[in-house]
């Protein structure tokens, strides 16, 4: 690891398991961890479903939508509200399977791009989903285009009749245009699928056109929410008045509960559900579903995004390795891995390391954070250094090679000047992310402490260590064993 970019202490939505949301619960707000407030949502919003694999799937999209509308009410002080405004959450409704359907996905996500998918849902879709631009143009998203659903089409449609003055009072209390008479109600425009999506009201004093999910929301605030219960209707006058006969509850994007209701109980597993109602999305703990494009370098693979901006450190890890090959005879391992993310959202959730961590390395594979925040930090070249140390080291290390051992070792041999204690620092702090400037100074007193090892015993020696394993005389303050694969 390379750390102490930002000062800021940002945690990922990847670490899932730690994460903490603020909600507003009845007016009050309250600390819920991610995988309660889980519970919570699936209790309020699917209390219903028999099936445990329905549950799953319901268990999976609140998390997600959760996560990624964290900070929704930042200027109110909290994250996530507990009503249909985010999502409804209900800690008083959470039963024993409740829990179990957010113990069995914990920490699951669906992503895109390397971030959490935005994944609405809604109660019925009445045998079609809607594309999410159509209700939200800002959100639209290639996972959340309008599809049929079987699961859902054999449902009985709905109708409502409702007076003219009864529709009239409904939309001025809602302060909406309207002529002093309805006369006539039409669908102007519809959604691609099929929905309506504008309407207009004739009548005397003229004609007003008015978007159909404002007149639902009107119609449903005054006379109940089981008048119009989706866009999906046709109109026509009635006695008077106007009847609506209709398909689906809701506004149709993502998944559709009734659906995956049907969808578990003939079987269907939680991930099946999902890649019918998200699909393109990636179900996982960690960031996944960047749009890598991989460039095949000497002995380095490269992942990116975009070459072009990344060739900078792509060419620096070239060199850097041939250089390094020559002062410590480690050769690049077999299968090298350099992943260069787009953003610094996309690194974190990745990797679940901080904001102010700057790359990591995992056995063949190092994560570099965006090049553009170690560019303007003077920290490009030599946080590769450090990387490509680790990964050439690992191709070496003697089992159990101490962690402070690597650490320092990259720093000193990557030339960083020494501003620590030699001293050895305990693991804990090398690992822990919680406080940046205790992993800070642990970190230089790893480096302070090689760093004199280096004076006292030479550098060859001292590198040599790396396959023979770090002499008893030296390590006998260090009781923690490193654990493979991660520093
Ligand atoms: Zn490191
Ligand atoms: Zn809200």
């Amino acid at each position: 690891v390379k750390a102490w970019l930002l000062s800021m202490l940002v945690l990922p939505v990847a670490l899932g398991g730690q994460l903490v949301l603020k909600v507003q619960v009845s007016g009050r707000i309250t600390a819920v961890p991610l995988e309660r407030y889980v519970a919570g949502v699936v209790g309020a919003e699917s209390g219903v479903f028999r099936s445990g694999e329905a549950l799953k799937a319901m268990a999976v999209a609140a998390r997600t939508y959760g996560v990624r509308m964290r900070g929704r009410h930042g200027a109110e002080g909290f994250d996530v509200c507990d009503t249909t405004h985010c999502q409804r959450m209900d800690l008083s409704s959470i039963t024993p399977r409740f829990g179990a359907a957010a113990a069995a996905t914990e920490g699951e996500l669906l992503w895109f791009h390397g971030k959490p998918a935005f994944t609405p849902y809604s109660r019925d879709c009445g045998g079609k989903t809607e594309d999410a631009g159509a209700v939200w143009p800002e959100l639209a998203a290639p996972y959340l285009k309008s599809h049929a659903d079987a699961w859902s089409a054999d449902e009985p449609r709905w109708r409502w009749r409702g007076s003219a003055e009864q529709i009239l009072q409904a939309l001025r209390q809602a302060g909406l245009q309207t002529p002093a008479r309805i006369e006539g109600i039409s669908i102007l425009s519809s959604t691609p699928s099929g929905r309506a999506a504008t309407l207009v009201l004739t009548g005397r004093g003229g004609a007003s056109r008015v978007s159909a999910s404002a007149f639902r929301f009107a119609m449903g605030r005054e006379l109940g929410w089981n008048t119009i219960r989706s866009d999906a209707y046709a109109v026509r006058p009635d006695k008077g008045g106007f009847a609506f006969d209709g398909a689906g509850s809701g506004h149709g994007v993502g998944l559709c509960q009734l659906g995956t209701e049907r969808m578990g109980v003939a079987g269907k597993s939680y991930r099946e559900i999902l890649e019918f109602y998200y699909p393109g999305t990636t179900l996982a703990q960690s960031g996944e579903g960047i749009p890598w494009q991989r460039l095949r370098g000497r002995g380095i693979t490269f992942l990116t995004v975009n070459h072009g901006n990344d060739r900078v450190a792509m060419e620096a890890a070239e060199r850097l390795s041939r250089a390094l090959l020559t002062r410590t005879g480690w050769p690049l391992p077999e299968g090298l891995e350099l992943r260069i993310y787009p953003d610094l959202d996309a690194f974190r959730n990745a990797t679940g390391e901080p904001g102010w961590v700057a790359a990591r390395t995992d056995g063949r594979r190092i994560h570099l954070s965006p090049v553009e925040g170690l560019r303007k930090r003077g920290v490009l070249e030599s946080t590769i250094a450090h990387e490509l140390l680790h990964a050439l080291m690992d191709g070496q290390a003697a089992p159990g090679l101490p962690v402070w051992f690597r650490e320092g070792l990259s720093d000193v041999l990557d030339k960083q000047p020494v501003t620590g204690v030699a001293r050895i620092p305990l693991e804990a702090d090398l690992r822990q992310r919680t406080d940046p400037a205790r992993a800070r100074r642990a970190y230089a007193d790893a480096a302070a402490m090689v760093a004199s090892l280096v004076r006292r015993y030479g550098e060859t020696a001292v590198v040599g260590w790396v396959r023979r394993g770090v002499p008893a005389e030296v390590t006998y303050a260090s009781a923690s064993q490193p654990k493979p694969n991660s520093k």
